[in-house]
């Protein structure tokens, strides 16, 4: 009978001290990964804190048909457009989220009731220093009840009011605002008064746009200003009217936003404007699809973001 040799003990002993070692190697991978994991979301936790005061931020406000836009640079505060009467609620509901509880600046980039008609509401509710028009030829003047109800508003919140143009500029905190239009006070169509913005704080440029159609947009083009930027409100709601091929091209927008309403009986925003926003960014964002979309800039890390908070 063969006797079956017994391992040494010593062989055990070495493979018991193998296994622990291998216990411990495996232990210590774990805990290197647990603590990486940890660091990192910290790190993204960081990051949105740092993010959540950004010094330099635009919210285009969810507001169904029609533009409002909130721009904090340090503190302050502008409010573009305030959309139809029916969003007022809407847009002092998000003042009151974003603790503004001023504004520095309050500009109606034109006289159409789905960025004016609003204004009346949120001066009651938040109080405007300075009130920013566009030059209107006296024919495009609107005769509605709107229009008497903004400037009845306008008057009692004690604001200065200025008519602005092409030229014109104001600082908010750190941001310089520049008005790029209208150039003329000829405009044919009330759209077409629109006041054009290029906002910048540091290397970060936005420009809104209004309702600004091509003919606006050639008068801009002929000034020859620098219109490359970030972040672009593309114009009229993403009407095919708007955002010529020229335009964009001096844009090259890295992030754009549309404001429109679900379902809209204008068929905003119109194909032919998302393909050719699609030849410069993957970044586009319509409120009637997205929410709020919110561009923040956080001047310590330089990181530039735009979110959106989705459709409830
Ligand atoms: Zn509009």
């Amino acid at each position: 009978m063969r006797i079956q040799r017994r391992a040494p003990v010593f062989e055990t002993n070495k493979s018991k001290s193998r296994s622990i070692w291998l216990y411990c190697a495996v232990i210590f991978l774990l805990s290197l990964i647990v603590l990486y994991r940890g660091r990192l979301s910290w790190e993204q936790e960081q990051r949105t804190a740092d993010f959540a005061d950004a010094e330099f931020q635009v919210h285009v406000i969810d507001v169904g048909q029609g533009d409002s836009i909130l721009v904090t640079a340090d503190g302050h505060a502008m409010l573009i457009d305030a959309a139809g009467s029916s969003a007022a609620g809407a847009i002092t509901d998000y003042l009151a989220q974003q603790q503004i509880t001023s504004l520095d600046y309050a500009v109606a980039t034109h006289l159409h009731a789905d960025h004016i008609g609003g204004f009346p509401a949120v001066w009651e509710a938040v109080k405007p220093e300075h009130i920013v028009g566009s030059v209107c030829p006296d024919d495009l003047l609107p005769t509605s009840k709107t229009y008497e109800r903004y400037l009845d508003a306008a008057e009692a919140s004690g604001a200065d009011y200025t008519e602005m143009q092409a030229g014109d500029s104001f600082t908010l905190g750190n941001a310089v605002v520049e008005v790029l239009a209208p150039v003329t006070d000829e405009a044919k169509d009330l759209n077409d008064t629109s006041l054009v913005l290029r906002v910048q704080y540091d290397d970060v440029v936005c420009i809104f746009t209004g309702d600004m159609e091509n003919a606006e947009e050639e008068t801009v083009l002929e000034q020859g200003s620098d219109l490359k930027a970030d972040l672009l409100k593309v114009g009229h709601h993403g009407s095919d009217t708007s955002t010529g091929a020229a335009f964009l091209a001096e844009v090259e927008p890295t992030y754009a936003a549309i404001s429109c309403g679900v379902d809209n009986s204008y068929g905003h925003p119109a194909k032919e404007t998302l393909e050719k926003l699609a030849g410069y960014t993957d970044h586009v964002y319509i409120t009637a699809e997205d929410g709020d979309i919110v561009f923040l800039y956080d001047k310590d890390t330089g990181n530039v973001s735009m979110t959106a908070s989705g459709k409830e």
